[in-house]
């Protein structure tokens, strides 16, 4: 991936500005990524930093987003966050750039510091379930209009948008519309009430890295004040995370009894967003979580 030449001289020209020296890119590397945006490890005079970019049009202020993000995580002092470095333009294109991180091996304790570490997240609350901004899941618009009440939040920010994007794409017919009525009446009696709290909002196993001191970091967060079952339940929807974070997160900060049982259902947004980004081939695992409640 080669690193275009306005975006270079933008990053040296910030780079330069934020150290108060001259500051020269050596090297660009690329790193393995997501499917919407471009990633690059730059070595510069000062450090290496990763960088991500994409076109300002098709995702407008994404990585404003994600710097905010980022940001109210970090401000949590729960768990390590990359350093933003800057959220900048240049010509077309939109970037960020973050504390680089250099990626190590789990060791004995790591799966027990996630869960504590996020478990302490979670302890983070708010008045309402929402955020003041929306942001983006993936490449699609989040909507995080505030709500008192978790299960209403729940339905109108998260379910029915998605719904109708894949309703309209044709990904789907009305069965599933009268499906999911069916599970909104059911949902006050399976939910326990919690308070909000604040999310990494896409923490699947992609989403976090380990640093070279063998803690948890998190990347590319979609934040919100939420139900906590939330962040739980990404972490089962594509497996990955062991045993002992589990553990550890349930001696922190216990969830409520049933917790298992509930996971899927928190699940059927980031499959209905699934589906809206890569095709109906997700409809079927909708369906079938449906069929359950
Ligand atoms: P996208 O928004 O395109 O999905 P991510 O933020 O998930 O991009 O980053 C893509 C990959 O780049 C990650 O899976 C991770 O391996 C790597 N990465 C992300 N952030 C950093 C960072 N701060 N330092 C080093 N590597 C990173």
């Amino acid at each position: 991936m080669l690193l275009p030449e306005i975006l270079k001289s933008k990053i040296s020209e910030i780079l330069t500005f934020q150290f108060k020296r001259k500051v020269r890119i050596f090297s660009v590397q690329s790193v393995a990524g997501g499917d919407i945006n471009s990633a690059i490890k730059i070595a510069s005079s000062v450090g290496n930093f990763f960088v991500k970019w994409n076109d300002g049009k098709k995702f407008p202020a994404m990585f404003y987003k994600e710097f905010l993000g980022l940001k109210l995580l970090d401000k949590s002092q729960s768990i390590k966050i990359p350093k933003v470095v800057c959220e900048a333009k240049a010509g077309s294109y939109e970037f960020l750039v973050l504390e680089f991180i250099d990626e190590a091996k789990a060791d004995s304790k790591f799966w027990y510091k996630f869960g504590e570490s996020l478990a302490r997240l979670h302890k983070n609350t708010a008045k309402n379930f929402g955020l003041d901004h929306d942001n983006y899941i993936g490449s699609l618009i989040q909507s995080n209009q505030k709500h008192s009440d978790w299960i209403s939040f729940f339905i109108e920010e998260r379910i029915q948008p998605q719904l109708k994007l894949a309703f309209d794409a044709q990904f789907t017919d009305r069965t599933i519309l009268s499906a999911f009525k069916r599970l909104f009446t059911k949902l006050n009696e399976v939910i326990p009430k919690e308070p909000p709290a604040l999310l990494h909002g896409d923490l699947w196993s992609g989403n976090f890295m380990i640093t070279s001191q063998g803690d948890p970091c998190l990347i590319d967060p979609a934040v919100y004040y939420g139900h906590r079952e939330v962040d739980i339940s990404m972490t089962k929807l594509f497996g990955g995370f062991s045993l002992e974070f589990y553990e550890a997160y349930n001696a922190t900060f216990p969830l409520d009894k049933g917790w298992k049982e509930r996971l899927d259902i928190y699940n059927l947004y980031p499959l209905l967003v699934h589906v809206n980004l890569f095709g109906g081939a997700y409809v079927s695992q909708v369906f079938s979580i449906l069929r359950r409640f």
